[in-house]
């Protein structure tokens, strides 16, 4: 069963999708119409009471069976990497935990999708329910849309909201510009807007944008895979 011809453009598929999700510009936001995402599914079995982080190695069995399973029994999803334990599967093992969650990049076909619209979405794993949610960055890299700073993701943010565009304290979405007879819309900039960015006070950009050099200065030492704050429901 090799050199299928549609294999290396799989292999460019997940390629280009560990490209763009290293550049963190892609996630389950529902109101685009993006590809891939990343969840998070909770409550994954590790094994039985003996099993061993080895069980876990890059190619092992245990990956090639849990992929297995996660696709056989649920259509919907579409794998598009390799799945990881979101801590390291020593530090498990030093807990005694028998189950504990997962990262995987999917493919956002409508059923995810619908599914995260869910209170609480799930899908059947070995013969039960495994809640899953959307993976939510949380690392010093992060940058808050909400109160425009970093470390956090809006969704976890406590502080007050600033505006990206006047930098005053509502939220971007509700922006209004005072010049009269201006025609843009609620929480758009319009050509008059001043472009400064609060984290690195160039005027060429607003706060939060894709070329901020801070934003990407804060980004590029993420080697280590990123660190999720989100407590998974109780075991
Ligand atoms: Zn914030
Ligand atoms: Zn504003
Ligand atoms: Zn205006
Ligand atoms: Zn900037």
């Amino acid at each position: 069963m090799e050199n299928l011809p549609a294999e290396p453009a799989l292999r460019d598929t997940r390629e280009i999708t560990k490209a763009l999700n290293s550049l963190d510009i892609l996630g389950f936001d529902i109101s685009l119409d993006v590809a891939t995402g990343n969840i998070v599914i909770d409550r994954v079995p590790l094994g039985d009471q003996d099993w061993t982080p080895e069980d876990w190695d890059l190619n092992s069995e245990k990956w090639s069976e849990l992929e297995g399973e996660i696709t056989d029994f649920n259509p919907g999803f579409r794998l598009m990497d390799r799945p990881k334990w979101l801590r390291s599967p020593t530090a498990l093992l030093s807990e005694k935990k028998t189950k504990s969650s997962i990262m995987v990049a999917v493919q956002a076909k409508d059923w995810v999708k619908d599914q995260l619209t869910r209170n609480r979405p799930y899908l059947a794993l070995f013969g039960e329910r495994c809640s899953f949610r959307k993976y939510i960055r949380n690392d010093a890299s992060t940058h808050c849309e909400r109160c425009l700073q970093f470390g956090h993701h809006a969704a976890h943010c406590r502080l007050q909201a600033r505006c990206k565009f006047c930098h005053e304290t509502h939220h971007t979405k509700d922006h209004h510009c005072d010049v009269l007879y201006c025609t843009a819309g609620k929480g758009k900039p319009s050509s008059h807007t001043v472009r400064k960015c609060t984290s690195c006070e160039e005027t060429s950009h607003f706060t939060g944008d894709r070329h901020c050099p801070t934003r990407t200065r804060a980004r590029s030492p993420a080697i280590e895979p990123p660190r999720e704050t989100t407590p998974p429901p109780a075991e």
